[in-house]
């Protein structure tokens, strides 16, 4: 039997609006239901931002404490994972959430152009994020929208700054960053097993139109696969997402007709080696 395929959801990052679409979730209590269902769907990753009263983005710790609160209530054995890549520009406020030790925590280790501006992350951040994170024992998800990244997480592996063998996630198709190019990602894929090993198991997520393209690069490639609204709201050109559930059904059809069985959260805490926390 083939590996199980670890499906994360996205449920809100820090850019979608109401006004995109309806079903993004902003408040924390709407952002516990939709994870929820995504959780009932096949979601056993949540990688999660906040919003203030306004619906913007936010670092605060207690709306993040009270998430999290909420999900492991709700979505027992579910991993969390929170997001320190939100807000660029902000400094060590990006990681004021490590300290609730959530399972996983989103790690960026480089700079690179985002849609309207550069997306921040300057060398003493990333080594203090990462060190936060081994300090409050939160295994990150390197987050590579570039090559350079992942041979930088190798280098920070090599010296003792990660926790563990990264867990890389390729996120293609950002404007202005590196595009959804299957010869890039076939390099990515390469790059990964020949650094961290042949059963190293790595991610992937595509922005817009080009999320449900590297779902399916991932899923037929043994990788583990990212949907949700922080990625896209659209179910095609003229549809749009009726919920962050709806996304990962179809992350589900594309496992299903590559022969991977979705990870139940137990295989998914196994395949990444995080125990529940006590
Ligand atoms: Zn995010």
């Amino acid at each position: 039997m083939s590996q199980p395929c670890i499906i994360c959801v996205a449920i809100t990052g820090s850019l979608p609006t109401k006004e995109n679409n309806p079903a993004v979730p902003i408040t924390i209590a709407e952002q516990i239901e939709s994870t929820h269902e995504a959780f009932e769907a096949g979601a056993t990753i949540a990688h999660c931002h906040v919003r203030d009263d306004e619906g913007k983005p936010t670092s605060d710790p207690q709306r993040f404490a009270r998430l999290k609160e909420g999900l492991e209530k709700h979505c027992p054995g579910m991993i969390v994972q929170l997001s320190t890549g939100g807000r660029s520009g902000a400094g060590q406020a990006r990681g004021g959430m490590l300290p609730l030790r959530p399972d996983m925590a989103s790690l960026s280790v480089g700079s690179n152009n985002f849609p309207t501006r550069v997306y921040e992350n300057p060398p003493d951040l990333v080594d203090w994020l990462a060190s936060e994170m081994v300090v409050h024992g939160v295994k990150p998800e390197i987050e590579a929208f570039d090559l350079s990244h992942i041979l930088k997480a190798h280098e920070m592996w090599k010296r003792g700054q990660l926790r563990d063998r990264p867990y890389v996630q390729f996120v293609m198709g950002v404007k202005n960053a590196m595009p959804a190019d299957r010869n890039v990602f076939d390099y990515y894929v390469a790059t990964v097993k020949r650094l961290f090993g042949d059963n190293a198991p790595w991610c992937a997520a595509g922005i817009g139109s080009n999320q449900i393209v590297l779902n399916e690069w991932a899923i037929s490639a043994g990788g583990h696969a990212r949907t949700g609204m922080e990625d896209n709201v659209r179910l095609d050109r003229t549809r749009l997402a009726p919920s962050n559930a709806a996304l990962v059904q179809r992350a589900a059809a594309l496992c299903q007709q590559y022969g991977r069985p979705v990870a139940s959260w137990q295989q998914a805490r196994e395949i990444l080696g995080i125990p529940v926390k006590a």
